[in-house]
């Protein structure tokens, strides 16, 4: 297909709606709302107080207005491939997929809120193509720029708020180029890299350190507190001034993930990912290795060895302990 023709393809899909309006599988609900409050921390009464929120502005108890999407995603039922002919979105990527921009990246997200949400409100959404861009090209690859808009709205069709969301579909820069010159790379392949971090004065001393073979951590010359990944301030006391130790890299799995999708060249998957407890006391994420991806479990023992992650970059890979 030629880019012309692409380009004619991908103008069909503008203004399109990507499938049926969305409705959650809840009603909007205090359960929820207080869920959402300790994951993410927020102590306003207004949401989770019933006696504070009534003599507040509201009258009663609102929801966050941030929880405006999840009131009408599908929940676990997302996991299973939706039928592309129900669903724009993703016959417009596979188009993409089939053109040469096989990878997507969210770069942008943008919500306006309407009115707030009261227990018993029931969220619909429905989602349009608003836009597509010209091929443009970007530090990760050539491709094109997908902008949806999805509007929200209560059981009486009145709006509650807005979101618009931007995607790039688009080629990585080190995937194998088509025609000779990819015929020719394929009988001379080189590895794909993984993608470098952005270094600046922040950061620098930390993958020096990776490179010199050390796991840094920074610490507080004030009062101690070690943190991680580096930045510039203490966010116990707010002291500028730091230094590092260095970490013997023993320690505990927190939490983890496995990732399939999407594939970005560089990495292998199933690629296991895990918050790891230093010993020393503070949290880093890292991938897992030495083990198949089923084998990790919380609690369990790790020990960082720092390793070639491809030819030009070092990491620290966190290693099962035998017998932990
Ligand atoms: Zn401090």
């Amino acid at each position: 297909m030629d880019k012309q023709e692409l380009e004619a393809k991908l103008r069909a899909y503008v203004g399109r709606e990507t499938g049926p309006p969305a409705t959650g599988p809840d009603p909007v609900n205090e359960a929820m709302i207080r869920h959402w409050c300790e994951a993410m921390g927020d102590r306003n009464p207004v949401y989770t107080d019933r006696a504070a929120a009534e003599k507040s502005v509201h009258g009663g108890v609102v929801a966050p207005p941030t929880m405006l999407q999840a009131w009408s995603l599908r929940g676990m039922a997302m996991a299973e491939p939706m039928d592309p002919a129900q669903d724009a979105q993703l016959s417009l990527h596979a188009l993409l997929a089939s053109a040469g921009y096989p990878s997507v990246v969210a770069t942008n997200c943008e919500q306006g809120y309407t009115r707030y949400l009261r227990p018993g409100d029931q969220v619909v959404s429905r989602t349009v193509i608003e836009a597509i861009s010209g091929e443009k090209a970007t530090g990760l690859g050539i491709g094109y720029f997908v902008d949806t808009r999805t509007t929200f709205t209560d059981q009486r069709g009145e709006e509650l708020g807005w979101m618009t969301f931007r995607v790039l579909k688009f080629k990585p820069n080190q995937m194998t180029p088509e025609g000779s010159a990819g015929a020719k790379a394929a009988q001379s392949p080189a590895r794909p890299r993984r993608l470098k971090p952005p270094l600046g004065h922040d950061n620098q001393w930390w993958w020096e350190g990776v490179a010199a073979g050390e796991l840094r951590i920074q610490r507080c010359k004030d009062c101690g507190t070690l943190r991680h990944p580096p930045r510039p301030m203490c966010g116990k006391c707010q002291s500028i001034a730091w230094d590092w130790i260095v970490s013997k890299g023993a320690g505990t799995v927190h939490s983890f993930t496995v990732l399939h999708h999407p594939p970005v060249p560089g990495y292998e998957y199933p690629l296991p990912v895990a918050l790891v407890d230093l010993d020393e006391g503070t949290r880093i994420v890292a991938n897992v290795a030495g083990c198949a991806p089923g084998e990790i479990r919380i609690g369990m023992r790790v020990q960082a060895r720092i390793e070639a992650a491809d030819d030009e970059m070092k990491l620290p890979f966190f290693h099962p302990v035998a017998g932990s």
